[in-house]
């Protein structure tokens, strides 16, 4: 068995300091300096100066390692929501917090889908029973169809909230109906100041390539102003 590392326990009152191991019980007579207990009338401890260094540096180790782990945890939720340079959380605040739009307008719950390529048909999706908006990115997606297609969300939600019991005939609830449009059209204008009746929005509220370049070029000009 070989010796436990010894270390230098001494007291603060300058008598002479034992070796010692670096854990010792409670009432192990080694733990105290008997000059000093003798002076104050109760019991003095003496310290190992080289193991409360050694718990100090172990404390900020773990410390620096804990704030570590925490900043690259926000760092990636942060990064979530960044697509081509844009933060769409914060594009989605700013777009919620618009002229037209009710005061105050609750934020949306933003989910971000990171597809490998262009899915076929569905870039997102809005659900006003949970008030979330679904939109999915790949790889190279233009800006703008990402931003058209937010905007085109939350269009749904706010048109949902102004009236929610919207059906049609059948009984269907109107998803890009007239109130739809209406609200894109809001949010395209004062959002990114694009009319979407002339950058060929189509009548399903879609936003067709002419948009799309507008609405980016409209998203460049807009940030020098927001
Ligand atoms: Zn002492
Ligand atoms: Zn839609």
């Amino acid at each position: 068995m070989g010796k436990a590392k010894r270390f230098r326990w001494e007291c603060s009152g300058g008598h002479a300091g034992i070796l010692a191991p670096s854990r010792l019980k409670l009432r192990d007579v080694r733990r105290f300096c008997f000059p000093c207990s003798t002076d104050a009338g109760e019991l003095v401890e003496r310290r190992a100066p080289a193991l409360d260094k050694q718990r100090a540096s172990r404390t900020t180790r773990a410390k620096d390692k804990r704030q570590e782990v925490n900043r690259r945890k926000a760092a990636r939720r942060a990064a979530h929501f960044f697509f081509g340079g844009v933060c769409l959380r914060n594009e989605l605040a700013i777009l919620c917090s618009l002229d037209g739009v009710p005061n105050p307008f609750k934020i949306p719950t933003l989910q971000i889908r990171r597809a490998r390529k262009m899915p076929r048909s569905c870039f997102g999706f809005a659900r006003p029973r949970d008030h979330l908006i679904h939109l999915t990115v790949w790889p190279g997606a233009p800006l703008a169809t990402i931003l058209g297609t937010l905007a085109h969300e939350l269009a749904h939600l706010l048109a949902h909230d102004e009236d929610p019991q919207d059906y049609d005939a059948g009984g269907r609830y109107v998803w890009h109906g007239e109130k739809f449009r209406w609200w894109l059209r809001t949010v395209l204008m004062n959002g990114y100041a694009t009319d979407p009746r002339q950058l060929g929005i189509l009548g399903a509220g879609v936003v067709d390539d002419v948009g799309l370049t507008g609405l980016a070029m409209a998203y460049d000009r807009s940030k020098v102003s927001r």
